[in-house]
């Protein structure tokens, strides 16, 4: 039997143990996956817990991703460059930690949209965790990438570290109206990785949308509600558009493949999300 679980702090809303089981259930795997509040205090317990009670891995979920480091034997190439680890791997004599959040993150905009990246003038909004694997991925791309943040010192330590790690050029906009605003209008995609547009913010937009036009694609890895209002209005004018699940179900099925070298069944993943969600 295979013991998985994702530890995060809140827990409780986490989609993964519905996805995961149902896609054990799916290919008749004898596993199960369950959710694992864990007091920040404890992150060190935790894991090498899960690794005594013969978990096979972890998923790691806000606001451990970057906490999480110190207490991995191993990184990946991937969590190297972008300091955040989603996955864990429990071997004999290691713990690997592993980030699938940009593979993730292009795979569904590959699937839903047909998008291939190289090429594109790219506008990122936010320098968050999320941001960090999406830029880190993009910039695998001949693209041109704008980030933009409320926190600039956030968006700078973001390129820099991708800069250090891996000789990138990347610009940053200052989360103020002029340069922003043209960048807006000029770029082909939009990517805000912000909470904006969730809970208490929901009736925002993390840039001003009225600015977009026909020609672009916007996507927003928020996935409850599965419209936000940026969303919405990039419909409106037109935009092609997609939400956070798709990058749900990909870094997830990612983590399989990084677990067991297997993939396992996206739709019934999909399935799985979009029945959880209102
Ligand atoms: P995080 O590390 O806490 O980063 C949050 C980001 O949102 C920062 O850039 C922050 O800016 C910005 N932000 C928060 N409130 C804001 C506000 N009122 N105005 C402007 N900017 C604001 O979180 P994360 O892990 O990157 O996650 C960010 C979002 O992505 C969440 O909504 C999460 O649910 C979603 N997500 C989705 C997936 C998926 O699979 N679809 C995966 C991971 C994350 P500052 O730096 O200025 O604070």
């Amino acid at each position: 039997m295979e013991i998985l679980g994702v530890i995060g702090n809140p827990i409780s809303h986490s989609l993964s143990p519905k996805m995961h089981n149902a896609a054990f259930h799916a290919v008749r795997k004898q596993g199960i996956y369950i959710p694992l509040l864990v007091d920040e205090n404890q992150l060190e317990q935790a894991i090498n817990g899960a690794k005594a009670l013969g978990f096979t891995g972890l998923n790691v979920t806000v606001p451990f991703k970057e906490k999480v480091i110190p207490y991995v034997t191993d990184l990946s190439e991937e969590a190297k460059a972008v300091r955040s680890v989603n996955t864990i791997l429990f071997t004999q004599d290691a713990i690997i930690g592993h980030s699938t959040d940009g593979p993730g993150f292009e795979q569904a905009a590959k699937i839903e949209l047909g998008l291939d990246f190289s090429g594109s003038n790219i506008l990122l909004i936010g320098a968050g965790g999320a941001a960090r694997g999406i830029a880190n991925q993009l910039l695998k791309h001949d693209c041109t990438l704008y980030i933009t943040n409320r926190t600039y010192s956030r968006a700078q330590k973001l390129v820099s570290d991708l800069v250090k790690n891996q000789g990138y050029e990347i610009s940053i906009i200052k989360f103020a109206q002029n340069r922003l605003e043209q960048i807006i209008a000029a770029v082909d995609v939009i990517i805000n990785t912000t909470s904006v547009g969730m809970k208490e913010t929901i009736d925002q937009t993390p840039i001003p949308a009225d600015l977009l036009h026909e020609k672009q694609t916007v996507i927003d890895i928020i996935y409850n509600p599965k419209e936000s209002l940026l969303l919405k209005t990039a419909k409106e004018k037109g935009c092609r558009i997609q939400n956070g699940v798709g990058m749900l179900v990909w870094q997830a099925v990612k983590s399989w493949e990084f677990w067991w070298g297997v993939t396992p069944p996206s739709d019934v993943m999909y399935q799985a999300v979009k029945a959880s969600l209102p």
